[in-house]
């Protein structure tokens, strides 16, 4: 029996974040996550229908039943490009990597029929599961999910190392992108930090401002601590809020 999976949405936009930023892409968005965010804004309940939006904005598109199997995404994907223009897929939730089995069926057909870019958006603490696919995997997008936004508090700083290890032991173009409002401390952040530093030759960090609306919830002064804290290890940083939001789209 072919895997399947529940995914939430499937449409055509501009990556709105940190390296890629501005780039066409194909999103995939698969429902349920590992962990839970004090800051989690996405939708990633389980639904009994896929949505698929044609463009960039949410007018056009029709839904069709859950859960998909590798053969109904794939069409999906060559529906919404089929001169393959778009800059890659990107995988992203919830986080995608709890679809493990799935991903194991879908990557390496998706790969024989498609040459775009795989692009996985992930918290960075499955390794074990990026281990197993890391091979179809173009580009990856990894957050450091700093204890202080975690509901649960959990410190995964042992499981980021893992996972960036892997990233790079299998050569995938990889950044780091962090979420901060005021409510953390430069020692907290600095600890997260010491994921990176090993790697700061390959792998450039992007801090990105926590938003209510277009409100930023955290101060200049914090941001700008927060960037020092990364320039003092001589880590490539920049700061780039999100900008799919302004442009109003998906
Ligand atoms: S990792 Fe992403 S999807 Fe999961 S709870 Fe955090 S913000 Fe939400």
């Amino acid at each position: 029996m072919p895997q399947r999976t529940y995914i939430k949405e499937i449409f055509k936009s501009i990556q709105g974040e940190a390296e890629y930023v501005g780039y066409e892409q194909i999103f995939v968005r698969f429902i349920g996550c590992n962990i839970k965010c004090n800051y989690c804004d996405t939708d990633i309940d389980r639904c009994e229908e896929v949505t698929v939006y044609k463009n960039w904005d949410s007018k056009d598109y029709k839904t069709l039943r859950n859960p998909l199997d590798s053969a109904g995404l794939i069409k999906i994907i060559k529906e919404l490009d089929a001169e393959e223009r778009v800059h890659s897929i990107s995988l992203t939730g919830g986080e995608p990597l709890i679809n493990i089995d799935f991903l194991k069926e879908f990557l390496p057909e998706f790969k024989k029929v498609c040459s775009t870019k795989v692009f996985l958006e992930t918290n960075g603490i499955l390794h074990e599961e990026l281990h197993s696919i890391a091979k179809y995997v173009d580009i990856v997008s990894m957050d450091l999910k700093l204890a202080s936004y975690l509901r649960n508090r959990e410190n995964f700083i042992p499981q980021h190392s893992e996972f960036l290890n892997e990233c790079i032991e299998n050569n995938i173009a990889t950044y780091v992108k962090i979420v901060l409002d005021d409510n953390f401390s430069l020692e907290e952040l600095n600890n997260y930090l010491d994921v990176v530093e090993p790697y700061k030759h390959k792998v450039n960090v992007y801090i990105q401002p926590m938003m209510d609306g277009d409100k930023m919830l955290i101060s200049s002064q914090k941001l700008k601590l927060a960037f020092d804290c990364c320039r003092e290890i001589n880590i490539n940083v920049r700061i780039i809020p999100q900008i799919h939001k302004m442009l109003c789209l998906n």
